[in-house]
C-alpha cells in the first residue's frame, strides 16, 4: 500500500493546507517520506459534520452490524501485513517483536469489543413494569437503556503506535459503544495512521455503513487538536500523553459552552512497596526482576514502575544491589522520538541535580541516536514527602527508591502518592498484616493493585482497569484498557410510558434481543 500523506475525511483522501510533519526514524534520525501536510480547522468542521449526519443511523446499527465492522477492521489490518510492521518499527524504533505483539493486541482488542457487542450487557437494559392499581399513587412504565453519546475525538498515543492509537483502545471501545470516532494522529506514527486509517475507512465501505463514522486528521495539537475537542458536534474524547497536554486539552473541553467528558490518561509514576518478608526472602531475585520491569521497552510505558517504597535496612541493601547491577549492565535503548529522548535526559537531570536524591546506577550509554541510558536513585521518605518535584513523571527507564524508617513512615509515603494507575504489593505470607494495613490507602490512590507482579503488561479482558485518581488519569470512574471502557461513551436515557411501537428493540417486553434484562428487580429468564 503507497502512503499517500492525505488526511481522511470520511471516504476522501484530502491533502492539508498547513505546516506539514514529517515522522523521523529515531535511531538514525532520518527523514521518513512522505510529508504530512497539517489540517486546518475547515478539514475539523467537515470531519465533524459528516460524523454527525453519521451518527442516528450508526448508534442504532444492529448489534451483528456493529461487531462485524469491528472484525472487518480487525481483517483489514492484518490484510496489511508486514508493510505496516516495517512502517511501525522505522517510525517508532520500536523492535519489530513489540511491534508485532502490539498488532496482535489490537485486532484482538477489537475483536474481544466485537464479542462484547453482541453479547448486549452494555445496554444495562433495565424495565420497571407499570402498576397502575399501586396506591397511594400508580407507577408509571419505566424502562432504561444506555445510547452512545455522540462523535468522539481520539488522541492518539505515541507509545503504543498500533494499540492505543488509530484503531487502538479508546477508537475501538467508542466504536463499539457506537460513536463516530475522529482520529489526531500522533504526529510521531504518521504513516501508521494513515495505513490503519485506510483499513477502517475499507471497513466502513464493506459494513455498509455512513462515511462518517471514521475520519483522521494529521496536524499540531494546539490548532488541529484544539478545534476538535471545542467543535460543538464532539460529545466526549480519550486522550493518552503528558499531563500538560492533557490538561491543556481537558480545559478547553471544560471551557466549551456544552462542557463534555473528556478522558485524558496522562502520568502515573506506579509505586511498588517490597514488605519486609518479601526482601527478606528474595530480595536480589526482586531487585532483578524489578529492573527488568524498568528498562522493559526503554521504561516507555504508563505502567512503568517509577518508584519504590521500602522500609530501610541490610534486606533493602541487597535488593539495591541487585537492581544496581542489572542497571549497570542495561544496554541503552532508542526512544521513541527525538524530544521524548530529550525529555527523559532532562527530567533524569533535574532528579540528578536535585540535591534531594542520591545516584545509585546509571545503564550503559548509547551510541546511536536517542537512546536511553537507565538510571536509579534513592531518597529519605522525609526528603520524599517534602518535594513535588520527586513525584514527577519521567518518561523512560528511571526510578526512584523511597528508604523509610519504619512502617509508619512507608504509610504516611503512600498516603502523600498522587492518583496512579497502578500500586504493588512485594510480600510474602509473613506480610499479609502489614499489606492488610496498605491496602486501604492503595484502594483510594490507584487503579489497580497487584500482588507479586510487576506493573509493566496490561491484559486487555473484561475486568482490567486502566485508569486511577488524578492526575493517573482525569476521571477516575472508568478506564481505558478493557471492555469496561465502553461505558466511557455512553449514557443512560429512561423511556416512561413510550408505547411498544415506540420503544426501541432492546427494551420490546417479549426481549427480541435476548438481552440478559433486569426486569422489576429480577434478572430476566432466558
Ligand atoms: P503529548 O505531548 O501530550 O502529545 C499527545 C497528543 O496531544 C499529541 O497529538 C499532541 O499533538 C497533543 N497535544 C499536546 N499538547 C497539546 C496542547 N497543549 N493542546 C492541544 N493538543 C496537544 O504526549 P507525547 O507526544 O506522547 O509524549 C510526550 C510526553 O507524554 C512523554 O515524555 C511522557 O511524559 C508523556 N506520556 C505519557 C504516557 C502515559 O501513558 N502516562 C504515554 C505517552 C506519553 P502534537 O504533538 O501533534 O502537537
Amino acid at each position: 500500500m503507497t502512503l499517500e500523506g492525505k488526511m481522511l475525511i470520511g471516504q476522501q483522501a484530502i491533502a492539508g493546507t498547513q505546516d506539514p510533519i514529517h515522522a523521523i526514524n529515531p535511531a538514525t534520525n532520518a527523514r521518513l517520506d512522505p510529508t504530512y501536510p497539517g489540517g486546518s480547522r475547515e478539514d475539523v468542521g467537515r470531519a465533524c459534520a459528516l460524523a454527525w449526519e453519521a451518527f442516528d443511523e450508526y448508534r442504532e446499527t444492529t448489534l451483528e452490524n456493529r461487531a462485524g465492522f469491528l472484525e472487518t477492521i480487525a481483517d483489514e489490518i492484518e490484510a496489511i501485513g508486514d508493510t505496516l510492521i516495517e512502517r511501525a518499527v522505522a517510525e517508532t524504533g520500536l523492535p519489530q517483536a513489540r511491534i508485532r505483539g502490539e498488532s496482535g493486541r489490537t485486532c484482538n482488542q477489537l475483536r474481544l469489543f466485537a464479542r462484547t457487542v453482541r453479547a448486549g450487557e452494555w445496554l444495562d437494559v433495565r424495565i420497571d413494569p407499570a402498576l397502575p392499581e399501586r396506591q397511594p399513587l400508580p407507577r408509571a412504565d419505566l424502562r432504561q437503556r444506555h445510547v452512545a453519546l455522540g462523535p468522539v475525538a481520539v488522541f492518539a498515543a505515541s507509545n503504543f503506535p498500533l494499540a492505543f492509537s488509530v484503531a487502538g483502545g479508546d477508537t475501538a471501545s467508542a466504536l463499539a459503544a457506537g460513536c463516530p470516532v475522529i482520529v489526531k494522529a500522533h504526529s510521531a506514527h504518521p504513516g501508521t495512521s494513515e495505513l490503519v486509517g485506510k483499513a477502517i475507512r475499507a471497513a466502513v465501505t464493506k459494513s455498509g455503513l455512513p462515511q462518517g463514522v471514521f475520519s483522521l486528521i494529521f496536524g499540531a495539537g494546539r490548532e488541529v487538536g484544539h478545534a476538535l475537542v471545542i467543535d460543538a458536534r464532539i460529545k466526549a474524547a480519550g486522550f493518552t500523553g503528558s499531563r500538560s497536554g492533557g490538561l491543556a486539552l481537558w480545559q478547553a473541553a471544560q471551557s466549551r459552552p456544552e462542557p463534555i467528558p473528556f478522558y485524558a490518561e496522562m502520568s502515573s509514576i506506579n509505586p511498588v512497596f517490597p514488605l519486609p518478608a518479601a526482601l527478606e526472602a528474595r530480595g536480589k531475585a526482586m531487585g532483578e526482576a524489578f529492573i527488568s520491569s524498568l528498562t522493559m521497552g526503554a521504561g516507555q510505558f504508563c505502567t512503568n514502575p517509577g518508584l519504590v517504597i521500602a522500609i530501610k535496612g541490610p534486606e533493602l541493601d541487597t535488593f539495591i544491589a541487585a537492581a544496581k547491577e542489572a542497571v549497570e549492565a542495561s544496554a541503552a535503548q532508542t526512544m521513541l522520538t527525538p524530544g521524548i529522548c530529550e525529555a527523559y535526559a532532562g527530567g533524569v537531570n533535574a532528579f540528578a541535580n536535585s540535591g534531594q536524591v542520591r545516584e545509585i546506577a546509571r545503564g550503559q550509554q548509547g551510541d546511536a541516536p536517542n537512546q536511553c541510558q537507565a538510571s536509579l536513585f534513592a531518597t529519605a521518605a522525609r526528603d520524599f514527602m517534602a518535594s513535588e518535584a520527586l513525584q514527577a513523571e519521567v518518561f523512560g527507564s528511571t526510578s526512584l527508591i523511597v528508604e523509610c524508617n519504619d512502617s509508619a513512615e512507608l504509610k504516611q509515603v503512600a498516603e502523600h502518592l498522587e492518583g496512579q494507575l497502578t500500586a504493588t504489593l512485594q510480600m510474602e505470607a509473613d506480610d499479609t498484616d502489614a499489606a492488610r494495613a496498605l491496602l486501604p490507602t492503595l484502594e483510594r490512590k490507584a487503579g489497580r493493585i497487584l500482588v507479586n507482579g510487576w506493573p509493566t503488561g496490561v491484559e486487555v479482558c473484561d475486568s482490567m482497569v486502566h485508569g486511577g485518581p488524578f492526575p493517573a488519569t482525569s476521571d477516575s470512574r472508568t478506564t481505558s484498557v478493557g471492555t469496561a471502557a465502553i461505558f466511557r461513551f455512553l449514557r443512560p436515557v429512561c423511556y416512561q410510558d413510550l408505547p411498544e411501537a415506540l420503544l426501541p428493540e432492546a427494551l420490546h417486553t417479549n426481549n427480541p434481543l435476548s438481552l440478559n434484562r433486569l426486569v422489576d428487580g429480577q434478572r430476566e429468564e432466558q
